[in-house]
């Protein structure tokens, strides 16, 4: 017998895309450039659409570059964002793994 549990995203709860109402124009040309079915069209005609699968977003961008009016942006994770700096020489910088070239 085993249990399954969901856990929410603590990282970017419901936040992977966010739209600016105010230039979207709810063309959803961003849901159909979506590999992953993150997002659904509004059933509101000519608003943004709805994040509907935060978690399953993989951040490849491809809503971004494709709106036509650069009405949405990514909401990276908190640990992608962090940064570093050096006390040597004020160099900001990020940690690369090996996979990261
Ligand atoms: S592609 Fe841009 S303008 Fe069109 S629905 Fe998506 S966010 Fe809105
Ligand atoms: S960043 Fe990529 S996976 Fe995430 S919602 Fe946009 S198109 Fe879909």
């Amino acid at each position: 017998m085993y249990n399954a549990y969901f856990l929410p995203s603590p990282m970017t709860p419901n936040e992977c895309i966010t739209f600016d109402p105010e230039k979207c124009i709810g063309c959803n040309t961003c849901v159909d450039v979506c590999r992953c079915d993150v997002l659904m069209p509004n059933p509101e005609k000519g608003k943004e659409p709805i994040v509907m699968y935060p978690d399953e977003c993989w951040f490849c961008g491809a809503c971004v570059s494709d709106c036509p009016k650069g009405a949405c942006r990514l909401n990276h994770p908190v640990n992608q964002r962090i940064a570093w700096k050096r006390k040597e020489t004020g160099e900001i910088f990020r940690v690369k793994y090996s996979y990261m070239k």
